[in-house]
């Protein structure tokens, strides 16, 4: 792209002093030129007035009381300096002076109070003369025609111009110094951020996450300031978000490699036998391993938005009963009762089926794993305005308040050690919000009122016309899961 001049020069105090004593030259030139005009018209406007004195001067003495050419008349035209012709009533001279009768007397004689025109290079001025109603004459007295308006103006304004050159080149320099001065005050004030911002982001570069420019002012300038700072937070948050998720995989995938290798080491010293009890304690973290690889390629495919969503309308109370029944299956030692008190009449979502089943399985998941036996898990939902609020609520040890909002977090957990030993790979509440998020809804914690947790989701209502589910009893459960189930 071709660079504009201005942007060749290789600082702001650079272009900020051109433009200031380019501006300092063009308003000198301007008022040179105005002042010159004005003088110009004043000038004309001057010897205008001459003329109509001396018209009016002339009128007054050429004619006496009567109407009659005055005697007078020929010493008073003489002493006129001016090109002076006297008309009698018929538009004939009755005395002239360098002055033929201008061609439009016949206006003045028909009683056009003044007559002015240009006639062979002169300006005339011409007054009739009445007496007792009647016109008895017109005198008209001419000058010099301007030298043809602007041209004559530019001319003047030239003279002028030549006349006060010094003067002007003086000003000139004086206001071009004065502004090239306040340019440099001004540029160093204006540029010194963005030198330090310059210098700011070099170290950012180099990994220094904690470079923060100060912030001066509330003009572009500072603006930018304000943006570099919150880049620069950002940015340090989002490297400690990577080294955390490093440390955090690392030691999650440890943990079953220990003992998985702990187990073998045993097995080939003879310390264990490869009997069923061994090999399924073995198995078991080798399942774990393989599900954390799994939620962790899950995840970042979620985040990356590499699966895209099949939305369909989905009926949820269904969908509930399926996941319930597949986690009754997975524990059939179960004590907890599962109550489905999602109403069969709820208008349908737009969801993708597969995805929002995961989410209901995760926190299924979660609410029996923590909950102790005896305990109950139910899931409820309703139409809140355009969407639909689904909740899943246990009666579990609950979740502290200051950890609420932290357990959507990847490998949070509120109590690591127990969390862990529980199954858990601290991801499922992960995938979880990806998966709401991508939908365009929201999830969140909270305590339930009987003190477990409550897990709650928004998605949006596939057909917003449809019943309003929300006003509408929850059902008795439809699903049972209890001992032996
Ligand atoms: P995990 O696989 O460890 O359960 P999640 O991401 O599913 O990982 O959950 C994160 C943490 O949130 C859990 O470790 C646990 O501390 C807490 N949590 C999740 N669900 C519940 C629940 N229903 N009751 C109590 N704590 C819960």
């Amino acid at each position: 792209m071709a660079m504009r001049p201005l942007d060749r020069l290789p600082s702001i105090r650079a272009k900020l002093g051109s433009v200031i004593v380019f501006a300092v030259a063009v308003t000198v030139l301007i008022m040179y030129a105005t002042v010159g005009f004005a003088l110009h018209r004043y000038q004309n406007d001057r010897q205008y007035r001459e003329l109509a004195l001396d018209a009016r001067l002339v009128a007054a003495a050429a004619f006496d009381t009567s109407g009659l050419p005055s005697a007078n008349l020929k010493r008073v035209v003489a002493k006129v300096g001016a090109p002076v012709v006297v008309v009698d009533p018929y538009g004939r001279p009755l005395i002239s002076k360098h002055l033929a009768v201008p061609p439009t007397v016949e206006r003045a004689l028909a009683g056009a109070p003044v007559d002015t025109g240009e006639a062979g290079g002169l300006q005339y001025y011409g007054i009739p003369v009445t007496r007792q109603g009647q016109v008895v004459g017109v005198v008209y007295v001419a000058r010099r025609a301007d030298g043809g308006g602007l041209a004559g103006a530019v001319i003047d304004t030239l003279a002028l111009l030549h006349s006060v050159w010094w003067q002007l080149l003086l000003a000139g320099a004086v206001s071009g110094a004065i502004a090239l001065g306040l340019s440099r005050v001004l540029a160093r004030g204006m540029t010194q951020p963005l030198r330090d911002m310059a210098h700011a982001a070099q170290r950012l570069a180099r990994g220094d996450y904690a470079e923060r420019v100060p912030v001066q002012s509330r003009d572009e300038v500072g603006r930018l300031a304000e943006s570099f700072n919150t880049m620069a937070r950002d940015l340090g948050n989002l490297e400690r978000l990577r080294r955390d998720l490093v440390a955090n995989v690392s030691h999650e995938l440890k943990t079953p490699i220990t003992a998985l290798r702990a187990h073998l080491e045993n097995l080939m010293d003879g310390v264990e036998q490869p009997d069923r009890t061994t090999l399924a304690v073995m198995l078991d973290q080798a399942d774990r391993l393989g599900r954390l690889v799994e939620q962790l390629l899950d995840l970042s495919r979620l985040e990356s938005g590499l699966v895209p969503l099949e939305l369909e309308p989905l009926a949820l109370a269904p969908l509930v009963h399926q996941v319930g029944r597949e986690i009754a299956l997975a524990r059939p030692d179960g004590m907890i009762e599962f109550r489905n008190e999602v109403p069969g009449d709820l208008p349908r979502v737009l969801a993708d089926r597969e995805r929002i089943h995961q989410v209901l399985f995760n926190l299924l998941d979660n609410a029996f794993r923590f909950t102790p036996a005896g305990g109950s898990v139910a899931v409820r939902a309703e139409r809140v305005g355009d969407e639909c609020e689904v909740s899943v609520e246990d009666t579990g040890p609950g979740i502290p308040e200051e950890h609420l909002p932290l357990v959507f977090e990847r490998f949070y957990r509120v109590d690591s050690g127990r969390a862990r030993d529980a199954g858990g790979t601290g991801i499922g509440l992960a995938i979880a919000r990806s998966v709401v998020d991508a939908h365009g809804g929201r999830i969140w914690a909270e305590r339930a009122p009987g003190g477990g947790s409550a897990f709650r989701f928004v998605l949006p209502l596939a057909d917003v016309l449809g019943p309003i589910g929300g006003a509408q009893a929850a059902r008795p459960s439809e699903l049972r899961v209890k001992e032996g189930v």
